[in-house]
């Protein structure tokens, strides 16, 4: 940023009340208004910082000059806005000081994270709150036709990862797989970025609209806030169905119990009470009884291993995995497509079990996690109550989706809309 410097003749008479000490008809450099967290900087001396190892609120004020009794009377009016053991190593930190030769301070701001600043002022009367800095939401388009994956492309138009994150994994996942994209596909996507301050990109803030165009067939996502007193937003598409899916509560139909819990602290008995995490749900059923996959994937792993007996393991997304265990026997093979709710192996008791039972594993990113306390999306089609209000509502996004030529070249400053500030 390049700091405007304004000049201007100043008459003997705005110059006395300026209190300025040039002589007479010199020019004189006025130092136009800079604002920050509420303050005209140019009214203090301002040093900038950030809180280092073995600095604390008290050492930082002793080493700018303010004595350990005014210290602890700053600490003990500001506590109930900010209690300032909570000074994290790294973060920044404005002191605003006097003007004059002994740069007293005079307001102690502390940013715990790029949006929010605490300010801590003892000009006159000690006093404590924290702020925002207004943030700034800027509407941009991208298009694309596939040549390479999807974040080399965005990449080389200067478009953070977060945004294929997103279509990958939040708004596809189910309905496009992102690693078999096929060249020719194209895309095009409206989504908001945010900034704080006007200046600093703080990433993609949401997708609003996509679509991609994959295998010849269209795939249309809106988003749309479905609960406005729980801000719940989903992605439906152009006939208002939900582009999600969530996983079958159980892999077993009928006629099961969960014998066994995701457990982390699990002791057994049997070993003398060893800690045993057990990271898979146990659903017993008899011997024969089908098991169904939990949701859409391919089949990644179908064998008979040690502890495992016969298991299948399937991956649904870029995301979630799941596997069950100690099937009498398996039905499906390595590489097989498999639809929720298809049957891919029975119950048995192979490998390490003491009864008839599917050990169901779920892994999220890579970790195996507990399914029953994963909080999925609701992925229910939307209410028929607001389907009407949703169809007139992407009405206009869609005809600007659609409207929009497909570069393959950046065409990222084309469309810059303001849609909200200090939101
Ligand atoms: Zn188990």
């Amino acid at each position: 940023m390049v700091a405007l410097i304004a000049i201007s003749i100043l008459s003997c008479k705005e110059k006395s009340e300026t209190n300025f000490e040039e002589e007479s008809d010199e020019l004189a450099v006025v130092v136009p208004d800079v604002y920050e967290f509420g303050f005209n900087l140019n009214d203090f001396t301002v040093k900038r910082d950030t809180v280092r190892k073995g600095d604390s609120f008290g050492v930082i004020l002793e080493r700018n000059k303010i004595g350990y009794p005014q210290i602890f009377q700053i600490a003990e009016k500001a506590k109930d806005t900010f209690n300032i053991r909570n000074l994290q190593i790294g973060k920044p930190y404005t002191l605003l000081c006097s003007k004059d030769s002994l740069e007293i301070p005079k307001c102690f701001i502390y940013q715990p994270n790029q949006e929010e600043f605490v300010v801590i002022s003892f000009q006159d009367s000690i006093h404590a709150y924290t702020s925002r800095k207004p943030i700034k939401y800027v509407e941009k388009t991208v298009t694309g036709i596939v040549t390479s994956s999807i974040s080399e492309i965005l990449d080389k138009q200067g478009i953070s990862p977060i945004l294929t994150n997103m279509l990958a994994e939040q708004i596809y996942a189910w309905t496009i797989d992102f690693t078999r994209l096929q060249k020719g596909d194209t895309f095009k996507v409206i989504y908001t970025d945010k900034y704080i301050d006007d200046t600093i990109y703080a990433g993609v803030h949401n997708v609003k609209a996509a679509f991609f165009n994959h295998k010849d067939t269209p795939h249309y996502a809106f988003r749309y806030q479905t609960d406005s007193i729980k801000n719940i937003h989903e992605y439906y598409n152009e006939a208002a169905k939900d582009l999600r899916r969530a996983f079958l509560k159980s892999p077993i139909q009928f006629n099961f119990r969960i014998s066994s819990r995701y457990n982390l602290n699990r002791r057994i008995a049997y070993y003398g009470f060893a800690l045993r995490p057990h990271k898979g749900t146990d659903f017993a059923a008899a011997v024969g009884t089908p098991i169904l996959a939990t949701a859409n994937g391919t089949v990644t792993e179908s064998q008979h291993k040690g502890g495992n007996g016969n298991y299948v393991k399937i991956r649904h997304n870029a995301t979630y995995e799941t596997q069950y265990l100690h099937m009498q026997k398996r039905k499906v093979k390595v590489g097989d497509r498999v639809k929720q709710g298809d049957v891919i192996g029975w119950v048995g008791m192979t490998g390490n079990t003491g009864g008839p039972h599917v050990c169901y594993r779920f892994w999220k990113n890579g970790q195996q996690v507990d399914p029953l306390k994963e909080k999925f999306s609701q992925s229910e089609p939307i209410a028929e109550s607001l389907k009407g209000d949703y169809l007139e509502f992407i009405k206009p996004i869609k005809e600007k989706l659609d409207g929009l030529p497909i570069l393959e070249d950046s065409n990222k400053e084309e469309e810059k809309n303001l849609i909200s500030q200090n939101n």
